[in-house]
């Protein structure tokens, strides 16, 4: 029996880890790397196992950092079963056709540049196509139900339980027995926190002999929600009065979607006026959201009454879907009363730049940041008050009021974590992997009754 790890290593993204316990060779998550152009590369090397000596592929959650690079991992000859819940194969689905679209662009891209510059060509081939991405849909196989252990192979049981990140996460145990020995390994996978819309809480964790969990906020305590849900009200209702647009920028998955479950609160709860226009304006936090639509199973009590009171959770009067880029076209024509969701939510690229271009020179509109922005992007660069930004080759001036409300977050903060980590018992070991290292290490000194190891790329442990 033993556990290898091949991404999320003293890092954020990439997750990958390798179980191998009774003859067979279990995969938890096949993440991308993310974070710049020179990631390509880490995604493009050797996995540090063979693809096509692994038996099962089981999936925490649909973020792109957790299985990112399976369309890759089949392309390189996996032939096992990819099992996960029902909600995360539809939002892997698209999370995956999304990147590979992407890539095949980027790559389109820089093929023309390397055919006028005399380039390397090869080097500018997508890690994979639509077409990968599509094929490797075939290998998801059974689906788990949340609570119900499943036997992989004698000896080898998962069980999927919620984690309360986003649609469909789930935290995963795994009851393992390799020569009369045996072991109680547990995946935190990515944790979500009580009291959020939309999803159930988290379940506390069984009692596990070793631990793998994540980090991602292991030196930080996060802000409360309610006063937050008041900010983006404030920030609406100043704007509105100013005579501008809002222009929130918008991650596809979750954040959208809570971000359209509060407007339908506030419009109920009358703290935003009824008929406040809303443009969704990003194609696939339309298709999220109606994948959301699908899986009330998901639901915390609040949702699940508005669905079943015949509502739709994340719909409200004012709303448009605005699918096709014609119509996104048109909302320039706009220039007050509306609040408009658009993707990237870093503004690294997608429909909300051209929101930004018309509208962050205008002092009467706003900009409400609402997740996390990375230092480099032009987020971050608004959020830090830069006077003048370039977007399509132009240079604007901010004048539009930024609003930074940093109380949404799909992950648990320090406190979350050693609660969460208390529930598991006094496991013998801990690894902790998605964080980077300041954070581990303030975690790492908040784990009583654990050895807690901190793994580098590619290191491997017997259990
Ligand atoms: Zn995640």
């Amino acid at each position: 029996m033993d556990i290898s790890f091949h991404g999320a290593d003293r890092d954020v993204t990439g997750s990958c880890h390798l179980l191998q316990c009774a003859g067979k060779k279990i995969l938890i998550d096949c993440g991308m790397f993310q974070g710049g152009r020179e990631l390509a590369e880490e995604n493009s090397r050797p996995f540090g196992f063979e693809p096509s000596e692994i038996d099962f592929l089981l999936l925490t959650h649909a973020h792109l950092d957790h299985c990112g690079r399976i369309p890759l991992l089949v392309k390189r000859g996996f032939q096992g079963e990819i099992i996960t819940t029902s909600a995360t194969v539809e939002l892997a689905r698209l999370v995956m056709l999304d990147a590979a679209g992407l890539q095949e662009e980027e790559a389109r891209y820089q093929q023309r540049k390397a055919r006028r510059h005399g380039g390397n060509l090869k080097a500018a081939e997508p890690l994979y196509t639509v077409l990968d991405a599509l094929n490797c849909l075939d290998c998801f196989g059974r689906k788990a139900s949340q609570g119900q252990a499943m036997e992989l192979a004698p000896g080898i049981r998962v069980t999927f339980f919620n984690a309360g990140h986003i649609l469909g996460s789930s935290s995963l145990l795994l009851e393992l027995e390799e020569k009369g020995s045996r072991r109680r390994v547990l995946f935190s996978g990515d944790l979500g926190y009580g009291g959020r819309a939309i999803l159930r809480d988290p379940e506390p964790p069984p009692h596990a002999d070793v631990v793998i969990m994540e980090s991602t906020y292991g030196n930080r305590l996060h802000k409360q929600l309610e006063p937050s849900i008041e900010e983006l009200y404030t920030a609406i209702n100043e704007t509105m009065d100013r005579g501008g647009n809002v222009i929130i920028p918008t991650f596809a998955l979750e954040r959208a979607q809570e971000i359209l479950y509060y407007l339908r609160e506030g419009v109920e709860r009358g703290h935003i006026n009824r008929y406040t226009t809303v443009f969704l304006d990003s194609p696939m936090a339309i298709s999220a959201t109606e994948i959301f639509e699908r899986h009330p199973e998901c639901y915390d009590p609040d949702t699940l009454k508005i669905s079943h009171d015949g509502d739709n959770p994340f719909s409200l009067p004012g709303l448009h879907f605005t699918r096709e880029t014609a119509e996104s076209m048109a909302i320039n024509q706009i220039d007050r009363g509306a609040v408009i969701m658009a993707g990237s939510g870093m503004c690294t690229g997608g429909r909300v730049r051209h929101h930004l271009k018309h509208n962050l020179w205008r002092p009467e509109s706003s900009v409400v940041f609402v997740g996390y922005a990375a230092r480099g992007t032009l987020a971050r660069r608004i959020i830090d008050g830069a006077e003048t930004v370039r977007i399509f080759g132009e240079e604007i001036p901010v004048r539009a009021q930024i609003y930074t409300i940093g109380g949404f977050s799909a992950h648990t903060d320090q406190a979350g974590l050693v609660a969460w980590h208390r529930h598991t018992g006094n496991p013998d070991i801990t690894y902790l992997v998605h964080g980077e290292e300041d954070s581990m290490n303030a975690l790492a000194g908040l784990l009583a009754h654990t050895r807690v190891i901190m793994p580098e790329p590619d290191q491997a442990f017997e259990l």
